[in-house]
């Protein structure tokens, strides 16, 4: 058997036909910057996740960062954010010489604590940025209370989880990324919606956040050679806009096929001591980016993961390091910090293979081999 932590092949197997239909006509027209594929897919992009305005640009990073810019933070404002996260989240704010400050994260959920935003939040404090992680949302009604009360931004890093569904206490419901003040999205081959390349995209309520989003990703010009603000260069390419309004009409069986596989583990895994499965909240959808084991202390991970590569079984660790304990983020009033879930979790946690094309039997294989090792 050779299983893949993720299998683009066969997914792009599938739709061949499709996909080289879409680039060669990019080719064709050789619009390969801002060609009318990017504004198609962004259109589709939008009706996708309920309406609202879609900025692309160039990657999930950049996503972050234009969010920053657009909302004017400024040197030295504070941004909360969870510390079990990926390290682009971090990054983007301490580029722009703002503030991180670590929150622990939920131990069953793996996203933000938020019991523990409010003790975090300084006079400078200026936006939370939660982050969807590895597939779920976070529970974004309780953070829209506490962003509304503080007075602070909320910039929802959705990279991990394009698709889910959140559900609010009245009813209504949401797709991931679209109810704070702007969602990031990451278009990376690997992440539920996936590009061939590296692209990224925001999505905005507010129509003229929406219109500065754009301006900045675009030099901060919006007539060309003016350039009223800062901005960057941040695009996402024609030919990658052919490939994702491709897959876009896709998403919705991508997301059941990881489901499904998600089902699966949780039903082969059910009496496994040893490991912990990941829960899923009643507020939100699991779109599982990642399908991810909580081991046992007793649990020798290397040891582990050793023995299933040797059978031909990737998995990996998100994240081995947390981002306190990272050398560019350690500071001097901080270094004491203690984030105990996670840490833990850094120590403990292991994602199985889960992509759209992974079939039971080979979920089998994951699952025997691993009780073989636990017994
Ligand atoms: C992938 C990812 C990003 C960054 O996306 P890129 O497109 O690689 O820049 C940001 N945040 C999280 C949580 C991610 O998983």
């Amino acid at each position: 058997m050779n299983i893949k932590m993720v299998d683009l092949k066969g997914q792009y197997d599938k739709i061949k036909e499709e996909i080289n239909a879409g680039i060669q006509e990019v080719i064709d027209s050789t619009a390969f910057i801002n060609g009318p594929k990017v504004q198609e897919f962004s259109n589709n992009l939008s009706k996708y996740i309920g309406g609202i305005n879609v900025v692309p640009c160039a990657n999930g990073t950049d996503a972050l960062q234009i969010a920053l810019m657009a909302l004017g933070l400024q040197p030295g404002d504070e941004v909360i954010l969870p510390v079990h996260t990926y390290v682009a989240t971090a990054e983007v704010i301490a580029l722009l010489r703002l503030e991180p400050v670590f929150v622990d994260v939920h131990p069953e959920y793996f996203t933000i604590d938020i019991s523990q935003i409010e003790e975090k939040i300084s006079t400078k404090t200026k936006a939370i940025v939660p982050v969807h992680l590895y597939g779920q949302c976070a529970d974004m009604e309780a953070i829209m209370r506490i962003a509304s009360k503080h007075n602070l931004f909320v910039i929802e890093d959705t990279a991990q989880a394009i698709g889910a569904i959140y559900t609010f206490a009245n009813g209504k419901t949401a797709m991931a990324g679209t109810i704070g003040d702007v969602g990031t999205s990451s278009f990376f081959p690997s992440k539920n919606l996936g590009c061939y390349g590296d692209g990224g995209a925001m999505f905005v309520n507010d129509a003229d956040l929406a219109k500065r989003c754009k301006i900045i990703a675009n030099h901060g010009q919006s007539i060309k050679y003016h350039h009223d603000i800062i901005g960057c260069n941040s695009r996402l390419d024609t030919l990658q806009a052919a490939i994702l309004d491709v897959k876009l009409k896709y998403l919705d069986n991508y997301t059941a096929a990881r489901q499904n596989a998600a089902k699966i583990y949780n039903e082969l895994l059910k009496n496994i001591s040893g490991v912990k499965t990941p829960k899923t909240s009643d507020n939100s959808t699991h779109v599982y980016h990642q399908y991810t084991l909580v081991l046992e202390e007793s649990v020798d991970r290397n040891g582990l993961q050793s023995f299933l590569k040797e059978k031909g079984i990737p998995t990996m660790i998100y994240y081995p390091v947390p981002l306190h304990k990272q050398k560019a983020y350690i500071k001097e009033d901080t270094k004491e910090q203690y984030f105990p879930v996670t840490e833990r979790l850094s120590k403990s946690v292991l994602s199985l293979p889960i992509h759209t094309e992974i079939s039971r039997e080979e979920q089998e294989f994951v699952v025997s081999s691993l009780v073989e090792f636990l017994n």
